[in-house]
């Protein structure tokens, strides 16, 4: 988590200001002697207005902007690439980390609907075997100031307010889970970037512990769960965290979830084909999301390195038609932005390349 020094701070060490709390804010102007509503003043400027540097923060006096400026920075991540889709609907960042990482985050437009796709890590700890970033290994967790300023930079950059958000880009959330707990809660702040909590979907891989505690610390944000496989030997081949967390101890963690909190879970399920597409499969789903207050997402496979198959049309058609009648609801994330690498992680492989 980014740390901050508020008492003889060092002069050489700028203070991270994106990631900053309103409370944190307060501490801020208090050890230099402002009042507190300077700070609700500053994270207007930066979260909403989305100011680039503290001196056009016009409501500061000339000599406040430059006491200011001497102790923060704001930028944390910069752009490295972009490519837009054809259709133009979807739009994918490449981001330099001040360390010289790099992490994506992707933009999409769907009707009414505008949602950004947020890293919580750079690279993963869990190297599911169908996934981009699992490839890359683990180098550390993003801090709070890295999460919320891939969606600043999107917001300043495309001129645009997103409707929806969810952190399903590269890395596990419930891995990193203060940090992305406190970014969407800052980022979820009326006077800020307001995008409502039920708006926020935060993906688990089912790190269970971590399901329980997001449950009982009732955060508002909603929970998607990448369930992927229906037996546990498949879900360990293609998830290895399925090892640790089998698939009935997730299912357990789900409805305890469920059983606290207003909101649907998503279940995620990665079409492969040949691997998870069959009528066998559905059935199988079916009878374990029985009685399941849920909804599933079904993702077809966008290709990485040619390990696994695409499914085809029909397969997925007959899965979904197994399906309908046990009253879920079911979307098919149809495959928006293949053509600029859109999968977690592809940007990323392409560019080092
Ligand atoms: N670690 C979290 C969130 C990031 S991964 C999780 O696993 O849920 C986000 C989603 O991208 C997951 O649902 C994952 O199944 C999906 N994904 C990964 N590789 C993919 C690929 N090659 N094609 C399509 N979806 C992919
Ligand atoms: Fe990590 Fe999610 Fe990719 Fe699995 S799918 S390696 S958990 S980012």
């Amino acid at each position: 988590m980014d740390s901050y020094f508020f008492v003889n701070y060092p002069t050489m060490i700028k203070m991270n200001i994106t990631g900053m709390t309103l409370e944190e804010m307060e501490q801020l102007m208090e050890s230099i002697g402002q009042p507190k509503y300077r700070a609700s003043q500053l994270f207007t400027w930066l979260y909403k207005k989305r100011v680039d540097s503290i001196d056009e923060i016009t409501v500061f006096s000339k000599s406040l902007r430059q006491q200011i400026t001497e102790l923060v920075e704001i930028k944390q991540v910069e752009i490295a690439d972009r490519q837009i889709s054809k259709d133009n609907e979807t739009i994918k960042f490449l981001f330099r980390l001040k360390d010289g990482h790099f992490i994506e985050s992707v933009y999409m437009v769907d009707g009414k609907r505008r949602t950004v796709c947020l890293s919580s890590q750079v690279g993963c700890t869990l190297g599911c075997s169908f996934c981009a970033t699992g490839a890359m290994g683990f180098q550390r967790n993003l801090t709070v100031g890295e999460i919320i300023d891939q969606l600043l930079t999107i917001l300043k950059t495309l001129k645009v307010e997103v409707t929806n958000l969810v952190i399903m880009g590269m890395g596990e959330p419930f891995l990193n889970y203060e940090a992305v707990i406190r970014a969407c809660d800052i980022i979820s702040h009326c006077d800020g970037i307001s995008i409502g909590k039920r708006k926020i979907t935060i993906s688990t891989a089912g790190i269970v512990p971590k399901i329980k505690q997001f449950a009982d610390d009732g955060q508002g944000f909603k929970l998607a769960i990448s369930l992927n496989a229906v037996d546990d030997q498949m879900r360990s081949q293609l998830m290895p965290i399925n090892k640790k967390y089998p698939i009935n101890e997730l299912l357990n963690a789900a409805k305890y979830y469920a059983s606290k909190s207003r909101h649907l879970i998503t279940f995620e399920y990665l079409m492969i084909g040949g691997i998870n597409d069959s009528i066998k499969d559905a059935i199988k789903l079916k009878k374990l999301l029985k009685g399941l207050r849920c909804k599933l997402n079904i993702i077809p496979y966008n290709a990485t390195d040619g390990q696994f198959k695409i499914p085809s049309e029909e397969k997925i058609d007959a899965f979904i038609r197994e399906l309908l009648e046990s009253k879920i609801v079911i979307s098919v994330r149809r495959s928006k932005g293949a053509d600029i690498d859109a999968a977690c992680g592809q940007l990323y492989h392409n560019y080092i390349k």
